[in-house]
């Protein structure tokens, strides 16, 4: 196995280090999952796409990975929004979770593991609580809350590089969310008060529900044991949430939490952190009801390295269109292919992309590089059929190749070599024909883009219209 080729940048020692799991052959990756209060946008899923590009270059390698993501049903949000709407929270929650899984299943994202819900795992938070209770960690506070005490804990701050020295003493906080100037004690278990109606849970640490931190260490722990391999979020969950996680589970055990920690950077709208609050937000279902392809989102937000910002456009995501377009057609071109053998040619082409991919996606997942050094090899590719130098089994073979990379990319799906058009589909491409005679640009690229919508992608060639049906 390669596996010591990959190398990540653990945000807990701000470098680049070799990638060695606990036990060989198989990687515990834990990823915070969508607070289920509204629908994701797509800077959520933003950490989704580059969770399922890690977990499928770890696959590639040859891993076995346990993915493990919550779903934050229970915390100051979801409570918030389900009162505000005067609706049930396990009701209200359910619809927003049965959306989060459309969307993950429409961007080809793979299944995690388990996606335990928070609501679910109340006596395990509980039991993590009266533990840091019983080892003098955390504390009751005059509210009836239970606070953790981060000046017990030495190690605090350590993944956010904070110093908390010259803190005031007993200062806390019990929202879920917090600046890092404000970094004091925080809420493990929350005492039950009115605003919460009928959101609470009757245990041994009180009335109440608990802390979002705590609810993250103790399902992590519980599905993948006390010290394990990865743990992601986007970077404004590095502080206070992953902070407070490695106190309270650092605390309780006496063990290192996690050994890599990663963090994805914002999807930002107009130089702005795309978020709810911001009001600038899209939401999957927003596009692809514009007719954008789904899984042209899906290159757009991959194919920029994870650690940087990303800005969306609605340019950039045609520009992925037309690249994800360039990539499928390359794929059909091949399976077409009847020349003549192009033999070392191609042959050296093929080592050159297959060492310049994986290499640079060992490299801290450098997608960016991946996918140019994959982009240099469709031209190449693309030149000799051209010229007819490519033969019915040298397709075939970089047809696999292609079908190897899409592991970890996940965008080229399965071509179909011959197809059937469905009658409506049929109707549009005539539609479109008589409508390019008639020199009505518009209406011809219209009738396109629904038909892109329906799966069909037409060209045209010099040899006039072609067209073929994507398989996702
Ligand atoms: P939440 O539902 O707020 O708990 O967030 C779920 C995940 O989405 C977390 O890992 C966040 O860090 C991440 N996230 C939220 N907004 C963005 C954004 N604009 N860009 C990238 N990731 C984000
Ligand atoms: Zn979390």
């Amino acid at each position: 196995m390669q596996s010591s080729s990959i190398q990540f940048y653990n945000t807990l020692t701000r470098e680049k280090e070799r990638f060695v799991p606990i036990e060989s052959g198989r990687v515990k990756m834990y990823t915070c999952g969508p607070t289920v209060y509204d629908y994701v946008h797509i800077g959520n899923l933003r950490s989704f796409l580059f969770e399922d590009v890690l977990k499928r270059w770890l696959e590639y390698r040859g891993f076995q990975v346990v993915h493990v993501m919550n779903l934050t049903d229970v915390d100051d949000r979801t409570i918030k929004a389900s009162r505000t709407q005067g609706i049930q929270l396990k009701k209200y929650t359910e619809q927003f979770i049965k959306a989060f899984f459309e969307d993950i299943e429409a961007l080809n994202l793979e299944r995690a593991t388990d996606y335990p819900k928070a609501t679910d795992n109340i006596p395990e938070m509980v039991a993590l609580v009266k533990k840091l209770l019983e080892k003098g960690y955390a504390y009751r506070g005059e509210d009836g809350s239970v606070y953790f005490n981060i000046s017990k804990f030495k190690d605090y701050g350590k993944l956010a590089k904070i110093q908390v020295g010259d803190l005031k003493p007993g200062a806390r906080v019990n929202v879920d969310d917090y600046a890092k100037e404000e970094a004091s004690d925080f809420v493990l278990w929350k005492a039950w008060d009115k605003d919460d109606g009928d959101v609470y849970w009757e245990t041994e640490v009180g009335k109440g529900r608990p802390g979002w931190h705590i609810e993250c260490s103790a399902m992590s722990m519980k599905y993948l044991g006390e010290t394990f391999d990865i743990h992601c979020g986007g970077v404004d969950n590095l502080f206070p949430h992953h902070e407070n996680e490695i106190a309270q589970s650092e605390s309780a055990t006496g063990k290192k939490f996690v050994n890599y920690w990663l963090h994805n950077e914002w999807l930002l709208v107009e130089g702005k952190k795309m978020a709810k609050r911001l009001h600038n937000y899209y939401t999957l279902k927003d596009l692809t009801s514009k007719g954008y392809d789904p899984i042209a989102i899906r290159y757009l937000m991959m194919s920029v390295h994870y650690r940087q910002q990303i800005n969306f456009t609605f340019e950039g995501l045609e520009a992925a269109q037309k690249t994800l377009d360039r990539l499928r057609n390359f794929v059909h071109r091949l399976l077409e292919a009847s020349g003549k053998p192009a033999g070392d040619k191609l042959k050296q082409l093929v080592e050159g992309v297959q060492k310049g991919f994986e290499s640079a996606m060992d490299d801290d997942l450098n997608i960016s590089v991946a996918l140019a050094h994959l982009f240099d090899f469709v031209r190449d590719a693309n030149n000799l059929l051209d010229t007819g130098e490519v033969s019915k089994e040298e397709g075939r073979e970089v047809y696999g190749l292609m079908l190897r990379f899409d592991e970890a990319l996940s965008v080229i799906g399965q071509v179909k070599k011959t197809e059937e058009l469905s009658k409506e589909a049929m109707e549009l491409v005539r539609k479109r024909e008589e409508a390019r005679k008639a020199k009505d640009w518009k209406a011809a690229d219209e009738i396109r883009d629904q038909l892109r919508a329906m799966g069909v992608i037409v060209e045209d060639t010099a040899q006039g219209v072609k067209w073929r049906i994507e398989k996702r």
